[in-house]
């Protein structure tokens, strides 16, 4: 039997393991410069975190969620998504009553949909977010908007994004959406997906972000939210865009985006790539989900970046992930009788920071150097029987193939030079 993948991951190798492990590091980083600390949560969780955080009727819960009974009969769930477990930690580890507030986690790592596996939609993912909990007002709001463009700045894909913004509001607010857009698809019910005909009662402001091209015909004369917003929904939406226009961000309004998760209740927003239908990050502010899942009133802002869709995106525009560059050696024993001081060479050179790798294959030298230069290696160490009993190296530059004797104990020092 031929083993394959499951259908929807995919393997990290060669240079996708690089962009990935250097988008982690960078994330990471920049994510700390805003005072955000790591938070690292289960990969399952039990389900009813995911079907009440997220929302009985949002897409991911009804159809997207790979859960399963454990052998004690309790349904759990690989997770979806990283908001609603991080908000299951800090309510269940009671960090809001000991921790400054707002508590600020970042996170990265693998979430899991079964959705349809095309180009940028995998079923097995990585997400890199942060959650910041404990907030009020709007400042928040604006932060993390900031640092996701730091983010895209670092990796050189700021100026090639648009932001998209919208402002959802509260239970009240949508309630009133809801039967205004109830009422409006029930008038077009026809023209829909069958999909839609059934949000229609079960969640209609998914009809919103539907793919299918007739349902986004009928969506787009949909009624607007920002239509039904109370007064301080309005100020408060208001003060975001006098903010980001005040920072130089700029935005365009875009009044159906809803996301896909049902706990947003305020500003939502997408980063896009101009003419892709995929955002590459989407965040929002969200005031029940700590309480819905027992803990105490407190609102929350979030946002995560799909990491796969990042480096296509960082591939489509010949970015490289960077990396510190650091001298790699080949150690070429003539002899096998010297394998020992071989040893001890790649021991020297890795305990001062050096890449080594030993050639312990033998045979002729020419096939050595074919080997160091298909493994992409900066020097040669050639050493035999002779050098052994000198304690001398021959160092070779693969690139110029200039080449130098020099003594065991001088070696560090000569090449840190
Ligand atoms: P969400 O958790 O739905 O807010 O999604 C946040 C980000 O995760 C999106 O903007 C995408 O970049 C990424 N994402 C969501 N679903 C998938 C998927 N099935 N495959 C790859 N990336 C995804």
């Amino acid at each position: 039997m031929d083993y394959q993948k499951v259908k929807g991951t995919h393997d990290f190798i060669g240079e996708d393991a690089k962009y990935l492990s250097y988008i982690r590091e960078t994330f990471f980083k920049v994510t700390s410069l805003f005072n955000y600390n790591e938070h690292v949560i289960p990969t399952m969780e039990y389900s009813e975190v995911f079907s009440r955080g997220v929302g009985e009727g949002s897409d991911v819960v009804r159809k997207e969620m790979y859960s399963f009974l454990d052998k004690g009969y309790r349904s759990v769930t690989l997770r979806p998504e990283f908001t609603a477990g991080i908000v299951r930690s800090v309510v269940e580890n009671k960090l809001y009553a000991t921790e400054v507030l707002p508590i600020k986690s970042s996170y990265l790592g693998q979430s899991f949909r079964y959705e349809r596996p095309q180009a940028g939609r995998y079923r097995e993912f990585y997400q890199g977010g942060v959650e910041c909990i404990g907030v009020t007002g709007i400042d928040y709001d604006v932060e993390i908007i900031q640092l996701c463009l730091e983010l895209l700045k670092r990796f050189h894909l700021d100026d090639k994004v648009s932001l998209s913004i919208n402002y959802l509001g509260g239970i009240e607010t949508r309630d009133k959406y809801t039967s205004a857009l109830t009422q409006y698809f029930r008038g077009h019910i026809d023209e829909m997906c069958d999909d839609c005909k059934e949000r229609i009662t079960v969640n209609p402001l998914r009809i919103l972000d539907c793919k299918e091209e007739r349902d986004q015909k009928v969506a787009a004369k949909a009624p607007e939210i920002t239509s039904y917003l109370s007064e301080k929904e309005k100020a408060d939406y208001d003060a975001i865009k006098e903010r980001l226009t005040l920072l130089g961000i700029e935005y365009h309004e875009d009044t159906h985006l809803v996301r896909g998760l049902d706990y947003y209740s305020g500003l939502v927003f997408e980063f896009k790539v101009p003419f892709e239908d995929n955002a590459v990050c989407g965040g929002g502010h969200y005031d029940n989900l700590v309480s819905e899942l027992g803990g105490p009133e407190l609102e929350g802002v979030g946002f995560s970046f799909g990491i796969e869709r990042l480096i296509q995106f960082m591939k489509d525009n010949n970015i490289a992930p960077e990396s510190k560059k650091i001298k790699s050696f080949y150690i070429m024993p003539l002899d096998k009788e010297i394998s020992n001081y071989a040893l001890r060479i790649a021991k020297l050179l890795r305990e001062n920071d050096y890449i080594a790798e030993i050639n312990y294959d033998g045979g002729k030298i020419a096939s050595m150097f074919k080997k160091a230069e298909r493994l992409d290696l900066d020097y040669g160490i050639i050493i035999g029987v002779d050098e052994a009993n000198a304690k001398t190296v021959q160092l070779k530059d693969l690139h110029s193939q200039e080449q130098v004797t020099i003594p065991f104990d001088k070696l560090i020092e000569e090449i840190s030079k």
